[in-house]
């Protein structure tokens, strides 16, 4: 018999409990006394290494571009793509303090007494990254070469949705690949790439296929958002069952953003045409979690043809 929808996500809160126990317990995780931020120990963080290689391998002849940023950008950039009106739930801003000395006299007593000091704080001119390519689009005004552009990030995100499940993380990083250019040429991209992300992670045993997806949009508003992106199918991501098989977790995902941003930034094709963008995002802590799942909690222990591609 179908189970109901309730007693589905009771299940998996309850898998989500026993499988952050064990990831504890073994010390890949590391509890930091707030739920979704964890540190890393030495398997975990050799894993995803091995695991960030094998990707690295798989893809050089791409000929990607690696470029590194902080995890914090200019808020402006949050303000520009409309991250508030959708995300605003998630949005991390960075505040500090830029009172004077009386003030500074309340803050302290204020944080001595548990009380609410937030008042005395203001907003300064950073925010924490919420996706990788985020930084990216503002340093690519101008026009592209013939063949347009690829390039390669990682960075630490942050998401501000505290959960139970150590695949919901308010830190985390995400490896992108983000390709602009013509629009022919960015989509043909794109699906070379689900069908490659899948077999990529078929080949390390996860039980990983294809579902249109949409973002999270906040609000009554957002529900109609949410439903343009499925209808344009600007949103696909490679699932795979964590802590439920009928609620499976996003381990990659792939987003067409046409012009969004490029309007945003003038970026343009050789053609002199507005260019067209997409990226695909690894969810490498949630790449480990399914790996860790799956095979179980000791990578010597793995099957061989997967430690085969880490450990080559
Ligand atoms: P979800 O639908 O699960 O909230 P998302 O659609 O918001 O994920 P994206 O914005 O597409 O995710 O992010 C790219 C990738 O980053 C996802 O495919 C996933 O693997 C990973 N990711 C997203 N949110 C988290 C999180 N809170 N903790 C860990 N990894 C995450
Ligand atoms: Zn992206």
């Amino acid at each position: 018999m179908a189970q109901d929808l309730a007693s589905v996500a009771a299940d998996k809160t309850k898998a989500e409990l026993a499988l952050l126990r064990g990831l504890l317990e073994h010390g890949l995780l590391i509890d930091c006394g707030v739920p979704g931020i964890y540190g890393r120990g030495p398997v975990f963080e050799d894993t995803l290494q091995r695991f960030n290689d094998f990707v690295s391998r798989l893809t050089v002849h791409d000929q990607a571009t690696p470029l590194h940023f902080p995890p914090v950008m200019n808020r402006t950039y949050m303000e520009r793509v409309d991250y508030l009106e959708s995300f605003p739930h998630l949005a991390g801003i960075i505040f500090s303090f830029k009172g004077t000395d009386l003030q500074h006299h309340e803050l302290v007593s204020k944080v001595r007494a548990g009380e609410d000091w937030s008042q005395l704080q203001s907003m300064t001119e950073v925010v924490l990254t919420p996706a990788a390519c985020h930084p990216l689009y503002p340093i690519c005004t101008g026009t592209l070469p013939e063949s347009g552009k690829l390039i390669d990030l990682t960075s630490y995100c942050f998401r501000h949705e505290p959960s139970p499940d150590p695949a919901r993380m308010q830190m985390f990083r995400m490896r992108e690949h983000v390709r602009m250019g013509k629009p022919d040429a960015v989509v043909a991209w794109r699906e070379m790439w689900m069908e490659r992300g899948i077999a990529l992670l078929k080949d390390l045993g996860l039980d990983a296929y294809l579902v249109a997806a949409n973002d999270p949009f906040f609000g009554r508003g957002g529900r109609m958002l949410a439903v343009n992106q499925r209808e344009q199918q600007l949103k696909f991501e490679i699932v795979t069952p964590i802590t439920s098989s009928e609620i499976p977790t996003a381990i990659m995902s792939f987003n067409y953003h046409q012009d969004h941003f490029s309007k945003l930034y003038d970026i343009r094709s050789s053609d002199g045409e507005t260019a067209h963008t997409a990226c695909l995002g690894f969810g490498l802590e949630r790449i480990m979690i399914a790996l860790f799942k799956t095979h179980g909690f000791a990578p010597a222990r793995w099957p061989a043809a997967v430690r085969q591609k880490l450990w080559p």
